[in-house]
């Protein structure tokens, strides 16, 4: 049976599993899904498909706004930005399964619900070619997800990690958690933006500039999300949380 995680839960979870962000790493990341284990080094950086989904948002953005993108620029002003060249690190590492993945498995299997259009798809199926994994087994194979129990929609000066195992008088549960770091795939997308703008790795209309750049990424990176919680589960709870400095964590909830 499906289970929920509540405000409580929430407020633990946050409470046990929060850490501090390593300066030197802020622009490494990992993929929403509570598919890793809670190492050390966890990037805290949180977006759909980690620097591949990145990939694949920077193509349908170029796509559904009517930009000329150079994905081999992309590419290099990514890794440029992330401060290593393996853009495959945050899918292939820290026991992330690339076929327990919601959003790498749906964005294989409805390329034109995340703003794709056949060339767009075309492209990105070359990297999921590239990158070993097997684009059949992540249409055909029957989906057994990591029952992830709440999206965190996540703020501020933290990271989380995104399995916890809950003790309570009936027994010990293990849960695990989306994850999406609002604050940590801003600040990148800014950075990212200011460098495709720079070394000409985009071509956007006249009077354009990397402002609007980054706000249809952001709106696209939105897309891929909420679009990846559709296909896990449409009534998952949702909390926004904040955590500055102080480390009292804010908590609302969405959904
Ligand atoms: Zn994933």
């Amino acid at each position: 049976m499906q289970k929920y995680l509540d405000v409580h839960h929430i407020e633990e979870l946050v409470r046990r599993n929060s850490y501090d962000l390593d300066p030197d790493t802020l622009h490494q990341s990992r993929c929403i899904c509570g598919n890793y284990e809670n190492k050390v080094d966890l990037p805290a950086l949180s977006i759909p498909g980690g620097d591949l989904g990145e990939i694949a948002i920077a193509l349908s953005s170029a796509y559904s706004f009517g930009f000329e993108l150079s994905i081999k620029g992309f590419q290099d002003n990514l890794k440029d930005v992330i401060g290593h060249k393996d853009i495959l690190r945050s899918i292939n590492d820290s026991g992330h399964d690339p076929y327990l993945c919601p959003y790498l498995r749906a964005v294989i299997k409805y390329p034109s619900q995340y703003g794709f259009d056949i060339e767009a798809a075309e492209q990105f199926n070359e990297f999921i070619r590239d990158s070993g994994i097997s684009k059949d087994r992540l249409i055909n194979e029957p989906f057994k997800r990591k029952n992830e129990e709440a999206l965190i929609i996540l703020q501020g000066s933290k990271g989380i990690f995104p399995r916890y195992i809950f003790e309570t008088d009936y027994g010990r549960w293990e849960s695990s958690v989306l994850i999406y770091h609002k604050t940590l795939v801003n600040a990148r997308h800014k950075a990212l933006s200011k460098k495709l703008i720079e070394n000409k790795s985009v071509k956007l209309y006249k009077d354009l500039n990397e402002e609007y750049l980054y706000e249809v990424i952001s709106e696209m990176t939105d897309i891929h999300l909420f679009e990846t919680l559709q296909h896990i589960d449409s009534v998952l709870p949702i909390y926004d949380i904040t955590i500055l400095d102080d480390d009292n964590p804010e908590i609302k909830k969405l959904q």
